[in-house]
């Protein structure tokens, strides 16, 4: 004959393999209340769980009608709630041998009645610090309490329970570290790329922005990494409370991931990026120091951007790549040129640092001129690149590949170093060389570091810095925020330099500009030059700005003339110094030496005093 000691080893083995197995808990649970109701006849078994809260949750009671279990659900624990709940509260075991007339059971003598439930004994399950996690309890059909065998069968039991729910939380806390990112609490990359591909099986409409915080590393830099973690789960919380039907996920740094549920359109996704964009804002205040956070948005649907993972990944991510070029702080959706132009930029970017690793970047020269006298006044350095079958490609073939930071910012340094050279060769040679105008880029401002850059090369040279211009063009200007270049161009200045604002009057709000930025020369773009003569509006554009650079004692120059009615109508309307085909391409150090020599204005005469005034 088995005896009840080797029933109930049987039954821990069985349990204890089932959670070795990995089965859910609830199995587990179940398991465990069959087990112990048959080796224990009359007993009713019921295990509830307790959460942080204090709160209970029915687990298992296989013989018991859902409806009784429904019914504890979300009850809190306390002194005088049932058996359960007050063993709960005091972390003792509670035997009620009547349930009708025990006070323990006033309030919840309606739920056993019907069942014929008579006496209930519950024991408390704790974790390892002793909290208690779980009830464990047997119900009786008549007025009685535990026997010898029901307390070793209890006693095995909530030994299990406590194993099983040990191991049930460590799974979910490795759940957890494995899904979710612990920063923000968001799904991290690994649980997200399960996500996405679910939405892909599913094959129902839905959309995918990629979003990145703008300016994270100077946030750490300034103000501290606390405050960059801060600022990442800030933006973390409003981005995944902005809008039902959002899954947010982080991918990592500062980079999310959002899946938007059933969106159909171009229109659904904008609509979903632009609440985004809204919901972030908002001055983040810690302590006494303040943090204003932006984000950037690349958007792709599934369907017409992609229909696998990988794609639809990619091709969000080729938006935001764009967003973050073209329009920070906004959103942009995927496209298919987008793919292209990335792709042949990335060619690009390979081919300029190979250029600049083989020392193939180098400057040519345009002049600047006087229009009434064609003398030679200054020249703008623009960058070429020698290609490998020696022919020289002009900026515009390798423009695209300047958009990255760190290409923009090598190939000024590499520009500065031959310029300088260049520079100390005329004034070696003699030439009544005054200027050359270097071409700038957000890139180069971002560091932070072209003071000393310009600075050191042109020491090393032996240049004064009176014979550099930089050219910064509008969307420069207005490109890194709080005033980064105008400080960075205030203290160039006051170094000797002088600053031309470059294209004016391609960007917007250009005259408010000139009232807040600190320059010295107006570049007119060569667009109105070239409207010049034709539609009356440019030629009184022109003659307004040249009334205005008078007035705030700027000097102009006027770009892309190509024909002599042009230079003329100039002259005429005032302007004095020009650059264009019509006098002069970029050439290479040895023409424009030539040029120099030939046409090169002397140093006493009235415009150059003025110019370089
Ligand atoms: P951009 O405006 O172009 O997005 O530049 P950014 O400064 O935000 O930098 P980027 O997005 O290229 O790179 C993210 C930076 O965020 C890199 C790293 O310095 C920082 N970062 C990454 N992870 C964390 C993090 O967990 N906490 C903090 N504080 N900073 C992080
Ligand atoms: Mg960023």
């Amino acid at each position: 004959m088995v005896t009840d000691s080797a029933l109930l080893l049987q039954l821990q083995t069985d349990v204890l393999e089932a959670v070795a197995c990995g089965e859910p808990l609830v199995v587990v649970a179940d398991l465990l209340c069959r087990r112990a109701q048959a080796l224990a006849p009359g007993a009713i078994c019921s295990i509830l769980t307790v959460d942080a809260e204090g709160i209970l949750h029915p687990l298992a009671a296989p013989s018991l009608p859902l409806s009784y279990s429904s019914a504890l659900e979300g009850v809190a624990i306390g002194p005088g709630v049932g058996s359960c709940g007050t063993a709960a509260f005091r972390n003792e075991a509670v035997i009620v041998t009547d349930i009708a007339t025990d006070p323990l059971w006033d309030g919840y003598r309606a739920l056993t009645e019907p069942l014929g439930l008579r006496a209930c004994w519950s024991s408390p399950i704790c974790d390892h610090v002793g909290k208690v996690v779980a009830t464990f309890a047997f119900y009786y059909r008549t007025n009685r309490g535990p026997d010898a065998l029901e307390h070793s069968i209890v006693q095995t039991c909530v030994h299990l329970c406590t194993i099983a729910i040990a191991h049930d939380q460590a799974n979910q806390r490795n759940h957890r570290l494995a899904y979710f990112d612990a920063l923000t609490g968001l799904p991290n990359r690994g649980h997200f790329n399960e996500l996405l591909s679910r939405a892909i099986h599913m094959d129902e409409p839905f959309g995918l922005l990629l979003v990145d915080i703008d300016h994270l590393k100077l946030v750490n830099d300034t103000v501290g990494h606390v405050f960059g973690d801060m600022l990442i789960r800030t933006v973390a919380e409003r981005i995944a409370g902005c809008h039902t039907g959002l899954t947010a996920c982080r991918l990592g740094g500062d980079e999310f991931a959002v899946l938007v549920a059933d969106c159909h359109s171009d229109d659904a996704l904008k609509d979903a990026a632009t609440r985004m964009l809204g919901a972030v804002r908002g001055l983040i205040e810690v302590g006494d120091q303040t943090i204003d956070p932006h984000i950037t948005i690349g958007g792709a649907l599934y369907g017409p951007d992609g229909v696998d993972e990988a794609s639809l990944s990619q091709n969000a991510d080729f938006a935001l790549y764009h967003a973050k070029e073209t329009r920070r702080g906004g959103y942009v959706r995927f496209v298919p040129g987008l793919r292209t132009s990335m792709l042949e930029r990335a060619t690009m970017v390979r081919n300029v640092d190979q250029a600049m690793g083989e020392g193939r970047i180098l400057p040519h020269y345009q002049p600047i001129v006087r229009l009434d006298t064609a003398e030679v006044v200054g020249i703008e350095a623009l960058a070429r690149m020698r290609l490998p079958d020696g022919r020289i490609a002009s900026a515009g073939e390798f423009h695209a590949a300047l958009a990255d930071p760190r290409i923009a910012w090598q190939l000024t340094g590499q520009m500065l170093t031959r310029i300088a050279a260049d520079i100390r060769h005329w004034l070696d040679m003699g030439i009544p060389f005054q200027h050359v105008g270097i071409n700038v880029t957000t890139g180069d401002f971002q560091r932070g570091d072209l003071e000393s850059r310009i600075v050191d090369t042109f020491g090393r040279a032996g240049v004064p810095l009176k014979h550099l211009i930089l050219e910064v063009n509008e969307s420069v200007y207005m490109a890194g925020g709080d005033q980064m270049v105008p400080k960075a161009v205030s203290a160039l200045r006051q170094r000797g330099l002088r600053v031309a604002l470059d294209d004016f009057g391609t960007g917007f709000a250009s005259l408010t500009h000139l009232l807040s930025f600190p320059v010295d020369i107006i570049k007119i773009d060569r667009s109105f030059v070239a409207r010049l003569g034709i539609d009356r509006a440019s030629d009184v554009v022109v003659g307004s700005l040249i009334d205005i650079a008078r007035k705030l004692d700027m000097r102009l120059v006027a770009e892309g003339i190509e024909t002599t009615a042009q230079a003329s109508m100039l002259c005429e309307l005032g302007c004095t110094m020009g650059q264009g085909y019509l006098f002069s391409r970029a050439c290479s150090f040895e023409d424009t030496t030539q040029l120099l020599t030939l046409f090169a204005q002397t140093t006493d005469d009235p415009v150059l005093e003025r110019y370089s005034a």
